[in-house]
């Protein structure tokens, strides 16, 4: 008997996270489950609130506890399992079990206000006897007639009057008639809201796999098939068929009846993937990304719960996918920023997964060309298992990188962003009638404006940031919270009227392209052009047709397409990102040039990757250059461990945020003077300090960045922090607690 729960409400305050007992009225008593969404009064407002134990006492006086309201949801949003994940989360990163919950599970299917979508369908009035004589009764009078009702016998689809006239190719009139006639009847059902994706009908045909493919497949189908639990690493260079052993192990869990995750990061979930999966899988896959509608999401989840769906493919929140007995989540491109969430809770999908798996089975797999260092460590300790696919289907060579050095260039007087030998490869390629990739990961047209006479730049009102040029709009824009204004004449600090605008963005490459490849067809792909739904698949569909001759974008391009015909790949600057302050940015540049460089030399064409910088004497560059993940790790990995950086030590960034900068900067120096009764467990504390972006969005920023050694010295600490300290700081101040940072801007 279940007399009480206990409930989490959805209130995001820290003393607010604990459960509260709620009575559980007698209608709901059989009903009522872990992971259920319900109404409760709080106080004295209504609240939603989540399922979370179950109680015969509780330790309130009997009179004050208050029933739940209602149950809003039909489904229950989580099980035990999915559960004790969560609270693991909230334990490991520190925040609110709420603020977990809330961000594993979509909104609409959390309110239930989504309405299910009904349509409204075609079908036959009378049985297949029935409807054999009539079609041989019409089969001279209306042949068309004929034809229709044959269809329906023959096809199980949910077609409305025009859909059903446009398939048999006659009018919508012809349709009306057998309707008249009491031939055909409309039926009513819940139709699932799909996303938008180009369906190619499921084909069969599968490659042979490669010696190397079914070598690590074997592998993994050990596990498979004896329900055991582990995780791998599957190092495999760009286009050495990674993706197809994917979609084997998948097969073969799917005939033993489990599920699968498959994540990839956001910006690769072309529709090329989709399809790729679609055409093995039809639709046992179901997608989860940020760009669908709510009832898109809603849509999608529901089929996962139901078992409609077995496959969830999807970006960083589908490692939280609702899939039927799942036993494998595959992390494509496992390297990857974006599996780590920028706002609360901050965390990466990457952790999650594999405690997923610990918790309730399963095998991880972690695929990509450029390991993150840390996962590579880890496979060497053993932690994961490591496999490599070292060739490239069809033994296609890795195609030759050339670093070319910008200030010889310079010194050669060429001005141009693009130096001679790349100019001269996009001409010989466009001469051949290939394709060229130009990469930039700055969009934008200049990157910001500079007055000569006072040095002064013009930057955002509410972030310590310089704004960006956008010529299209002739505006300036701030890319951190969207300020936007218009381009002054003068100097805002002194007047003067010679204001210039530095750097180079994707807008301005494009520009400068069109002056220098007269003919050519250009085109540009990064944030600001694939705001349109569908417009990201139609830039690459005209790629993959061969109608665009060059194509310029940023980290977009960089992954996930595989087109033959390129043969070029132009990276304009490799020191962007070099110069960020950041401890991984050489490991950054190393996976986004290879990212880049893999663009090419697939198919039958030779390709060439041409690399402009001002640094060419960089390791990760050239390490790059000659596709060596050993010689770059081997560098890496040893500042890391100098410099006791990941994977030697566990780093928490607190960021200390308020609108006062006075306040911020004494509420961060109590932060230090409380850690340093720590500092027996701590390696090292840097900082406090201002952020690199000390202002964002109006507020000032601090942090201060702890390197511990060990995951249970972390936790204490930040439990401590949490419990002693922050209880007794100014409201005014924000403290961000970010474990595991991977952006330290
Ligand atoms: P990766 O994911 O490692 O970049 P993909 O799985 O995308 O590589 O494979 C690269 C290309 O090779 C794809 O076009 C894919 O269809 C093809 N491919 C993969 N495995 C085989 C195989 N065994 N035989 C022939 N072609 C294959
Ligand atoms: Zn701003
Ligand atoms: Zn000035």
């Amino acid at each position: 008997m279940t007399d009480y729960v206990k409930i989490i409400v959805d209130i995001p305050l820290s003393h607010l996270d604990n459960s509260y007992d709620y009575r559980v009225p007698e209608k709901y008593k059989d009903i009522i489950k872990i992971g259920h969404a319900v109404k409760v009064r709080f106080g004295n407002r209504m609240v939603v609130g989540f399922v979370i134990g179950f109680s015969n006492t509780t330790d309130l006086d009997k009179d004050r506890v208050r029933d739940i309201s209602s149950i809003i949801t039909k489904e229950e949003l989580f099980n035990e399992e999915m559960l004790e994940l969560f609270k693991w989360m909230a334990s490991y990163y520190k925040c609110l079990l709420v603020k977990v919950i809330k961000s594993a599970i979509p909104t609409g299917v959390i309110t239930g206000k989504v309405k299910k979508k009904r349509v409204r369908f075609l079908s036959l009035n009378q049985n297949q006897e029935e409807t054999d004589r009539i079609i041989n009764e019409l089969r001279k009078k209306a042949p068309k007639q004929k034809e229709i009702l044959e269809f329906l016998l023959a096809n199980d689809e949910y077609l409305s009057t025009s859909q059903l006239a446009e398939r048999v190719s006659t009018s919508a009139g012809t349709v009306s008639r057998l309707i008249k006639k009491g031939y055909l009847k409309y039926e009513e059902k819940i139709s699932r809201r799909r996303p938008y994706f180009k369906k190619s009908s499921p084909g069969s045909s599968k490659p042979e796999l490669t010696k190397e493919q079914q070598e690590v497949i074997d592998k993994i189908l050990v596990n498979i098939k004896g329900n055991k639990t582990d995780s791998y690493l599957l190092h495999g260079v760009t286009g050495s068929g990674k993706t197809e052993v994917y979609l084997r192990i998948i097969e073969e869990g799917l005939s033993r009846g489990k599920g699968a995750i498959v994540l990839v990061p956001e910006i690769s979930l072309t529709p090329m993937m989709v399809r790729r999966f679609y055409q093995r899988f039809g639709d046992k896959i179901a997608v989860l990304h940020s760009n669908l509608s709510l009832g898109e999401r809603y849509d999608e989840w529901r089929r996962l719960y139901y078992g409609e769906a077995l496959i969830a493919i999807g970006a960083r929140s589908a490692v939280f996918a609702p899939v039927k007995n799942c036993g494998l989540i595959i992390i494509d491109e496992e390297h990857e920023t974006s599996y780590k969430q920028g706002e609360n809770p901050y965390y990466h999908a990457r952790e999650v997964a594999l405690k997923r798996v610990k918790l309730s089975g399963g095998v991880v797999i972690l695929g990509s060309a450029t390991p993150s260092l840390e996962s590579y460590y880890y496979a060497q300790e053993g932690k994961f298992k490591y496999l490599a696919l070292t060739e490239r289907i069809n033994t296609e060579e890795m195609p030759p990188v050339s670093i070319i050095d910008m200030r010889e260039e310079l010194r050669n007087g060429n001005t141009s962003i693009f130096s001679t030998s790349l100019k001269k490869a996009i001409n010989n390629s466009l001469l051949k009638k290939e394709q060229v990739l130009i990469f930039l990961n700055r969009r934008g047209y200049a990157n910001f404006i500079l007055c000569r006479e006072c040095g002064h730049v013009i930057k955002c009102k509410n972030c310590d940031i310089s704004l960006t040029y956008h010529e299209s709009e002739n505006s300036l824009r701030c890319h951190y919270c969207d300020f936007t204004s218009i381009v002054p004449r003068n100097c805002p600090a002194c007047g003067s009227v010679f204001i210039k605008k530095f750097g180079i963005g994707t807008e301005r490459i494009e520009e400068e392209l069109k002056k220098e490849f007269t003919g050519a067809v250009i085109e540009r792909m990064d944030v600001d052009t694939t705001t349109r739904k569908g417009s990201h698949y139609e830039i690459l569909e005209r790629i993959e047709k061969g109608e665009t001759d060059i194509l310029v974008g940023t980290q977009m391009i960089a992954k996930g397409h595989d087109y033959p015909n390129i043969s070029v790949v132009g990276v304009i600057t490799a020191d962007n990102i070099l110069n960020l302050p950041d401890f991984r940015s050489g490991e950054r540049t190393f996976q986004l040039l290879t990212q880049v460089a893999g663009r090419t030399g697939r198919g039958s064409k030779n390709g060439e990757v041409i690399i402009q910088t001002y640094t060419p004497e960089h390791y990760s560059i050239i390490a790059a250059s000659k596709h060596d993940y050993l010689q770059f790790y081997n560098q890496e990995i040893n500042s890391r461990k100098k410099l006791f950086y990941p994977p030697f030590s566990q780093l928490v960034n607190i960021i200390i945020q308020g609108y006062q900068e006075q306040g911020v900067v004494k509420a961060a120096e109590q932060l230090n003077v409380f850690l340093k009764d720590y500092q027996q467990y701590i390696k090292e504390i840097l900082g406090p300090s201002p952020a690199p972006i000390n202002k964002l969005r109006n507020r000032y920023r601090w942090q201060i960045i702890l390197k511990i050694q060990g995951w249970a010295k972390r936790n204490f600490i930040l439990a401590e922090t949490r419990s002693k300290f922050l209880p007794e700081q100014d409201k005014e101040i924000g403290f961000i607690i970010d474990v595991d940072p991977i952006k330290m801007l």
